[in-house]
């Protein structure tokens, strides 16, 4: 049975490229029909901090990603946090100890640290030189025994290691290049290669996929699970989610964490569509496609072995797309919250007027990216006191037409303004009336326009017209003219 994991630290907000790790993780479980554990590595005390657990929680249950066993709703092979699973790791070491995998390392940091730059010095790659590997038990003991701190280091013993990776194919590893690693600090806490065979091998875990970074851990881990006898699980590394120009996605990149997006109003669909996009194709054609989609069709085998660049232009185009499949009244309640924050409208005055701002919501829907450009879009209907601003290019393309065809348009069209205002025949008695003025459409449409709604282009007007009503499209036109 397929059993797949994510390990997120609580050590900070969720990265937008963990998300996509986490999408390929949960996509891969469920494609074959097999379990999602979420596990929680806050092995470091000084950074892990339950608020960002909790955001990490949130931002999957936002994305829909749901899990079978995790730290909230448990199951058969909790507890989910390592922290909580410590003294099972110290047994682990313990054991190693015993059976000769691991040794008491006695080495002080400036003992290391000076080994370390001498190693440099000689353009040789850093690594422990194995001073503690053979003491004999007994100075072991006496050194112990008088207090000396000590980490755990495991035995890296001759050769190389293969495994075959499910995204990069046979991977080698030379044992030279793999350090005596540190299994358990000084101050007596198991170091992540340790907990995460342990929790993994104690988890059932068939599949260990994550992100690149780790690859140097795994030769580590392999090791670490031949010397407890344990199955090794098959491993995936999934590339790094690189900025535009291929460096490393940082925070000067624009927004890297998974929340900014969800802050920022896009849809949840889109930010699904885009991650599965960040080295994985459902056809190499189809770039909109449903979750349910990725399920079906996923394979991490197929990911591609080179980073994937973040096209910020790409979600925004995916953005648009799945906001215009909504209907006006879900764009609405996705846009209420900034709406609100804007303060143009609340739960309750939409609640009041749900026809209007649907509506008017959908005037808007075609040229929004995200939600949060809603309140943009629709500001100029709340004006207070109907006291319009007029942008630049609306001012100026109204002024260029001139005003005098608003002035007599607002007089033939005042008996009309009455409500209901039906948008459709306004507009077509408009037209008959341009034409039997002999003007051009422009003359009277930039005017009239700029004093609706300050723009120089937008939705239809005569929608414009009949969601401001009668009274203040007449206020709006009078303090145009005066
Ligand atoms: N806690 C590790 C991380 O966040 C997990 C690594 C793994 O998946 O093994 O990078």
């Amino acid at each position: 049975p397929v059993r797949t994991r994510f390990a997120p630290s609580p050590t900070g907000p969720l990265h937008i490229g963990g998300a996509r790790t986490a999408l390929f993780v949960w996509a891969y479980a469920r494609h074959h029909g097999g379990q999602f554990i979420l596990r929680i590595e806050d092995t470091d005390p000084e950074r892990s901090e339950r608020r960002w657990e909790d955001e990490i929680l949130d931002g999957f249950r936002w994305l829909g990603i749901d899990w079978d066993e995790g730290p909230d709703v448990g199951g058969p092979f909790g507890p989910y946090r390592q922290s909580e699973r410590a003294a099972m790791h110290l047994g682990v070491a313990a054991q190693l100890r015993r059976a000769g995998w691991a040794y008491p390392c006695f080495c002080t940091r400036e003992r290391l640290d000076a080994v370390r730059e001498q190693q440099q010095a000689r353009r040789e790659t850093a690594r422990y030189d194995g001073l503690c590997r053979d003491l004999d038990d007994e100075t072991v003991k006496r050194r112990i025994d008088a207090g000396e701190t000590f980490v755990l280091r495991f035995r890296v013993p001759e050769g190389s290691t293969t495994f075959q990776d499910q995204i990069r194919g046979r991977v080698t590893f030379e044992h030279a290049e793999v350090d005596d690693w540190v299994m358990v600090r000084g101050d007596g806490a198991p170091t992540y290669n340790l907990v995460c065979v342990c929790d993994d091998s104690a988890m059932q875990i068939s599949h260990v996929i994550r992100g690149e970074e780790h690859l140097v851990n795994t030769p580590k881990q392999i090791l670490l699970y031949q010397a407890l006898g344990e199955p090794i699980p098959s491993f995936a590394h999934v590339p790094l989610m690189l900025a535009v120009g291929g460096k490393k996605m940082s925070k000067r990149d624009g927004d890297t964490a998974l929340a900014d997006y969800r802050r920022k109003g896009y849809p949840v669909e889109a930010v699904i569509n885009f991650l599965a996009l960040q080295g994985w194709a459902l056809d190499g054609e189809t770039e909109v496609f449903s979750r349910q989609q990725l399920v079906e069709h996923f394979d991490v085998g197929v990911v591609s072995k080179s980073g994937s660049v973040f096209d910020l232009q790409k979600l925004s185009w995916l953005s648009e797309q799945y906001v215009r499949t909504e209907s006006p009244g879900q764009v609405l309640d996705h846009g209420l919250p900034y709406l609100e924050s804007a303060g143009l409208a609340n739960a309750a005055a939409v609640a009041a007027d749900r026809a209007w701002f649907e509506r008017a919501t959908e005037t808007a829907r075609e040229r929004i990216t995200t939600y949060s450009d809603l309140p943009d879009q629709l500001a100029y209907l709340f004006a207070a006191d109907d006291a319009v601003e007029y942008d630049e290019k609306a001012l100026a393309a109204a002024t260029k037409q001139g005003t005098v065809h608003l002035a007599a348009w607002h007089a033939w069209a005042r008996e009309r303004l009455v409500e209901p205002i039906d948008a459709a025949a306004l507009g077509a008695a408009t037209k008959d009336w341009i034409g039997e003025s002999g003007i051009k459409l422009p003359q009277l449409f930039q005017p009239l326009r700029c004093v609706l709604s300050g723009k120089p282009g937008g939705p239809d007007l005569f929608e414009i017209v009949a969601l401001l009503g009668a009274a203040r499209t007449t206020a709006r036109i009078e303090s145009g003219l005066a």
